[in-house]
């Protein structure tokens, strides 16, 4: 574990800033802060080419835009839609199917990298179309209840519950917080822009239900976000992450019980620092225990503070770092 450890911070990397819009001489610096953020919108819904409106919208910005069942477009962005499952996603949908993660994954899912991050993720396998035949991927959602509409509404993805909205956030050089914000995208079949329906940012987050899922993605977006950064810089410090640490980002951000069997049937309780009592509550609680999961990674992967090595473990591994350089 400790041999994925990498100290770099792309966050005070120099190319991520964002610059203000009065700086003047940043042009490309400016350009590459686009980049990332378009870089982001790709991981919440592959767009087909798509047009972004190029306007960060905060919670009170208005826009226009209304869906329901007498659209002309009715179901269009259901079928050979590009979307990436979150953990919530997964765990709300396998719930609802009363099977297991593991088994909604093999039923419903393709494995994807996402490439903005070289990241392993899963993506919702769409149908195939009629004019193809085969698994071209290009035709109807899975859970597509034809005139019906989504045949999951009350479950259905984080990405569906965004759509039209990109999310992008950003964190500026010498920023303490990161900047989230949204933005409009407008593809060719959704005739939903057009309808007379104003509100704002919040208002459509609210009535998508968005804010519940906040807490369990947060840790997975974090991750995705930063390696994104960091391949716009080239990779971190040059290195490649370890096809183990990928390998336990899907197994987190996928299959809770998988995980809960690494953390309570390895080395992981004796190496890290975890409250009994919080263990106890990861035995039955998959958010929690995905929470843990993603801050174990952030840990392994970034170097962060987001758990501790018990001193005996640290202690251990100081004094081999020390053997191997040849130090008394
Ligand atoms: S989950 Fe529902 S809303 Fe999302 S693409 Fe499938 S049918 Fe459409
Ligand atoms: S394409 Fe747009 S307006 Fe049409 S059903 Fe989908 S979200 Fe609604």
């Amino acid at each position: 574990m400790s041999g994925d450890n990498q100290s770099f911070d792309p966050d005070s990397a120099d190319g991520l800033a964002y610059p203000e819009q009065e700086n003047p001489g940043r042009e490309a610096k400016a350009r590459r802060g686009a980049d990332t953020e378009m870089d982001i919108f790709d991981g919440i819904r592959g767009a087909g080419g798509g047009p972004v409106e190029p306007v960060r919208l905060g919670p009170e910005d208005l826009f226009c835009f209304s869906c329901h069942r007498d659209v002309p477009c009715w179901n269009a962005c259901c079928r050979g839609a590009d979307i990436t499952l979150t953990p919530g996603d997964i765990l709300r949908l396998s719930t609802h199917f009363g099977i297991a993660p593991a088994e909604f994954l093999e039923r419903h899912t393709v494995p994807a990298i996402w490439e903005q991050a070289d990241l392993p993720v899963a993506k919702l396998r769409m149908g195939a179309s009629l004019e193809e035949g085969g698994g071209d991927g290009k035709g109807d959602c899975p859970f597509l209840a034809g005139d019906e509409g989504c045949g999951v509404y009350a479950e259905r993805p984080v990405t569906c519950r965004y759509y039209p909205l990109g999310l992008a956030s950003v964190k500026m050089k010498g920023d303490e917080e990161k900047n989230s914000f949204h933005f409009l995208v407008k593809e060719d079949h959704c005739k939903g822009h057009g309808l007379d329906k104003l509100q704002s940012i919040s208002q459509y987050r609210d009535e998508q239900g968005l804010k519940n899922y906040d807490k369990i993605n947060q840790g997975w977006i974090d991750i995705l976000m930063k390696m994104a950064s960091w391949k716009t810089l080239g990779g971190p410090q040059g290195k490649e992450i370890a096809a183990q640490t990928k390998q336990m980002f899907f197994l987190v951000s996928t299959n809770p019980p998988g995980f809960r069997q690494f953390v309570l049937e390895t080395k992981f309780l004796d190496t890290y620092s975890v409250d009994p009592e919080f263990v106890e509550r990861i035995k039955t609680d998959d958010e929690l225990l995905t929470c843990l999961g993603f801050d174990w990674l952030k840990n392994v992967m970034f170097n962060e503070p987001t758990i501790a090595m018990k001193e005996a473990v640290l202690q251990e591994a100081v004094a081999k770092a020390r053997g191997d350089l040849g130090a008394s």
